[in-house]
């Protein structure tokens, strides 16, 4: 079933360009080109992921953890940052194990059944080549793994997986746990170096500058004071924020997605297209105007990520 799961794709041209999600555009800015040999399906993203999440998580035991506690901060909202963790740890496992919907010979004739063509981005009668199959709507052929994907998102490097039907909602879990733990430890850092400013009056201090003059403490020199006295603190501060920025706007993207019925990889073709999704509004040059056709209501949408429609539930309601 799962017959060349770890090979490369031999299809892999610039036109077969995947979605790819914030998280995997730090690929772009980490420098590393999308061909060999990161064509294929690789763990590199995964022990950069548990190296990162490591690496916080240790500075945060070694030295938030106690400050705070000597500071009496509560131990639950001390504690809260590894249930988080446990919680992201198992939907990171759940998504990155899980079938996302692999289209093989045998649910093949079913998963044909579940969506129709919008005769826009996806055609009646188009094969995938390399599968030897004919593509049900909204699936996609993943060239990192190398198989057709039902209702295909993207493929994530973090967790080394495709994103589709079938594993949509633990992936949903794992973004968002992720933003909640990143926000979690950045609250809880900037309240540490908070109360070392407020309980050492700080603020209302002065600092000798390089003319010997005296000087009031301003917010520059506080932030290069915090950084000298507490160093891996303040840069590990630093990440979480950007990392929660980050994070917290992918979650909305995703969420913007599931409310209205779109995968990644639909929401990048019909803008690539140049198409609208209110046709009257914004024509289209080409032939085909793009509308999306799956879209049920905002409930219904968001209840189709955590429980995929199948063939028995579709020929009930016919
Ligand atoms: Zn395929
Ligand atoms: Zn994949």
């Amino acid at each position: 079933m799962l017959a060349g799961w770890n090979q490369c794709s031999p299809l892999v041209t610039s036109s077969c360009a995947d979605h790819l999600s914030v998280l995997d555009l730090l690929i772009g800015m980490l420098s590393i080109t999308r061909r060999s040999p990161f064509c294929c399906r690789s763990h590199l993203f995964t022990v950069l992921h548990v190296a990162l999440e490591v690496a916080v998580y240790a500075e945060y035991t070694w030295e938030v953890f106690p400050y705070c506690w000597e500071l009496e901060f509560h131990l639950l909202l001390l504690l809260l940052p590894y249930l988080l963790l446990a919680g992201n740890i198992g939907c990171f496992v759940l998504c990155s194990r899980a079938d996302p919907g692999i289209i093989t010979k045998s649910n093949h004739a079913s998963l044909m059944k579940i969506y129709a063509y919008d005769g826009a981005l996806f055609q009646k009668g188009v094969r995938c080549p390399t599968c030897d199959m004919e593509k049900p709507a909204r699936s996609k052929h993943c060239r990192f793994c190398n198989v057709c994907v039902h209702r295909f998102d993207h493929h994530c490097v973090w967790v080394n997986n495709c994103i589709g039907a079938f594993n949509a909602r633990y992936f949903f879990f794992y973004l968002f746990t992720l933003t909640v733990t990143a926000a979690t430890i950045a609250i809880i850092t900037a309240a540490f170096l908070i109360q070392v400013v407020l309980l050492t009056n700080m603020l209302h201090g002065s600092y000798i500058d390089d003319q010997g003059q005296e000087q009031a403490v301003e917010i520059r020199f506080l932030i290069q004071h915090l950084f000298l006295t507490f160093p891996r603190i303040v840069f590990m501060l630093g990440f979480v924020i950007l990392l929660t920025l980050l994070l917290g706007a992918y979650c909305c993207f995703n969420l913007y997605l599931a409310l209205t019925n779109q995968t990644s990889n639909e929401w990048h073709k019909s803008r690539r297209s140049g198409c609208s999704h209110h046709p009257t509004l914004q024509p289209c040059d080409r032939q085909v105007v793009y509308k999306n056709i799956y879209s049920k209501g905002a409930w219904m949408n968001l209840k189709e990520i955590f429980k995929p429609p199948t063939v028995l539930e579709k020929e009930k309601k016919t």
